[in-house]
């Protein structure tokens, strides 16, 4: 089966199946544009018309392309229309009821050769596809808000699906210019799965107050090079949708600890603090996140310190010694278990990769102690956040479990470790895939930060997974 896609039926012409349709139109594709609303298919209609005559307006699409694109676009009312279509595209209600209806209904009307896929971000597309007729043609095409904008297509194989079909689902999202990723169909997939640590972390360290919203997204944004703070990002994103995709995660997974829902986040949504949308979520808006309280230039005073860089060959830890102050990169211990380990004054550094650094320092550490830190930091080029002390900070303990996810996927057979790194970059922009960040980190160091973190907290949250571990011990063989 092997079927030339010249026509894409829509089924819901709602935010995201709007979008699919303009996707396929600009690629020359006839649409075929469905939905239970009539009035919500003029208005899709209207709002395309719209939005190709303001981008006429600014030189970015000639008449006559936006023109042709509202031809190919045809609006349906009667879902036996569909049988035209060589694949469609269903983006109705996130219900499980309202999708096996429809492709029940798709299985009878439209011959075996039509591909039949949905949109669904949460549910399983083998169940959507269990009972349908020829289950071997039904897949998950997963597109990102805004699917004109977002360049990754997670093309998602049920149980039954062929992979004659998911080759043919490839080729036709290549062809909408976008990049197609495969995965399996398992909660989450693969983004809204390897995502969850980047949001729960952020909550985490919210509600231990170890700093304030702005100091936590500052953080990820400035020293992680996420495009985004995490907590400003739930704020876009809807607090009430990013806690129901936390949520529906955690349940799939059958309450797996690592993905256990924000309390915090939960106060927010009840009190109608969505974000953005309702002028208040963590931040009010349009404001958004406030400026960031950075220490202050340390005082000349505490002179400048005799300098020592040590390495430790058992742990790689590296560590700098302002005369008696130990300054070291975290380990996923605290600042305060490492002073007593070490009878020193210690003051914990954060992963960074830019000017900014956040820093943990001891509760038993002198004023003068800490301030030395600071301001060696300071006379490297950096910016300093002092943070409460808290194990593994921000950067770091995000980044080692977004590695651990993305290897618990990649263990699970959920996706190619290259389709995981490029579905992470390109589906939320991360910097890097967590798979190359851990490989970049050294896995064994990663290992050693989850451990410490599980010690510390005794909890399930962060246990390590077993490819971590197994690529650790690798990669320990080959230095030795
Ligand atoms: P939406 O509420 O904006 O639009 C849904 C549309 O489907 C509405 O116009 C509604 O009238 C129509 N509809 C409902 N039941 C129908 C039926 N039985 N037959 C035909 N039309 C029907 O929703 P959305 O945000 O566009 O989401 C659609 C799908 O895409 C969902 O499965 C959702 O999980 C998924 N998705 C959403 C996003 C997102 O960011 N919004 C991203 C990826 C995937």
């Amino acid at each position: 089966m092997n079927v030339a896609i010249n026509t894409v039926a829509v089924i819901g012409s709602g935010t995201m199946g709007a979008g699919i349709a303009e996707v396929a139109a600009a690629a020359g594709q006839q649409v075929l544009l469905h939905d239970i609303s009539a009035d919500a298919l003029s208005r899709a209609v209207a709002a395309m018309r719209q939005r190709l005559e303001d981008r006429v307006a600014r030189g970015r699409l000639s008449a006559d392309d936006a023109g042709r694109m509202l031809a190919r676009i045809v609006p349906v009312a009667d879902l036996a229309a569909l049988a035209a279509a060589d694949l469609v595209i269903e983006a109705a209600a996130e219900n499980l009821e309202i999708k096996k209806t429809l492709f029940s209904r798709l299985g009878e009307i439209c011959p075996p050769r039509t591909l039949l896929t949905s949109n669904t971000s949460s549910i399983s597309v083998t169940a959507i596809a269990a009972g349908v007729k020829h289950p071997e043609r039904v897949a998950g095409v997963h597109f990102f808000n805004p699917a004109p904008v977002m360049k990754l297509v997670e093309v998602v194989s049920g149980m039954a699906t062929s992979a004659e079909v998911v080759e043919q689902l490839c080729q036709c999202v290549a062809r909408w210019g976008k990049q197609p990723v495969r995965c399996q169909s398992t909660p989450g997939f693969i983004v809204n799965r390897v995502a969850r640590p980047f949001y729960a972390e952020a909550w985490r360290a919210l509600e231990e107050q170890v700093a304030p919203p702005e100091a936590i997204d500052a953080a990820l944004r400035e020293a992680g090079r996420f495009p985004m703070g995490p907590l400003a990002l739930t704020d876009l994103i809807g607090q009430d949708v990013n806690f129901a995709v936390t949520c529906s995660v955690f349940n799939a997974f059958w309450q797996e600890r690592r993905f256990l829902p924000s309390l915090l986040q939960q106060e927010l949504v009840l009190a109608g603090r969505f974000g953005k949308k309702s002028g208040h979520g963590v931040y009010r808006w349009p404001q958004g996140a406030p400026e960031v309280a950075l220490a202050a230039a340390a005082d000349d005073a505490c002179a400048a310190a005799r300098v020592t860089q040590n390495r430790d060959v058992v742990t790689h830890a590296v560590w700098i010694e302002l005369d008696e102050v130990v300054l070291a990169v975290t380990t996923g211990e605290t600042a305060q278990a490492m002073s007593a380990r070490l009878q020193r004054p210690v003051v914990l550094m954060d992963h960074s990769e830019g000017d900014l650094v956040a820093v943990a320092a001891a509760a038993g550490n002198r004023p003068g102690e800490t301030q030395k830190a600071v301001r060696y930091l300071q006379q490297q080029g950096k910016r300093v956040l002092v943070v409460a002390d808290y194990p593994g900070l921000l950067v770091w303990r995000t980044v080692a479990m977004l590695v651990n996810e993305a290897l618990d996927a990649l263990q699970k057979g959920v996706a190619s470790e290259a389709d995981i790194n490029t579905a992470m970059r390109l589906g939320v922009n991360y910097p890097r895939g967590p798979l190359q960040w851990g490989e970049q980190l050294g896995w064994q160091r990663v290992l050693q930060l989850l451990e410490n973190l599980q010690r510390h907290y005794g909890e399930e949250r962060y246990r390590p997974c077993s490819l971590l571990r197994q690529r650790a011990l690798l990669e320990s063989s080959y230095e030795s």
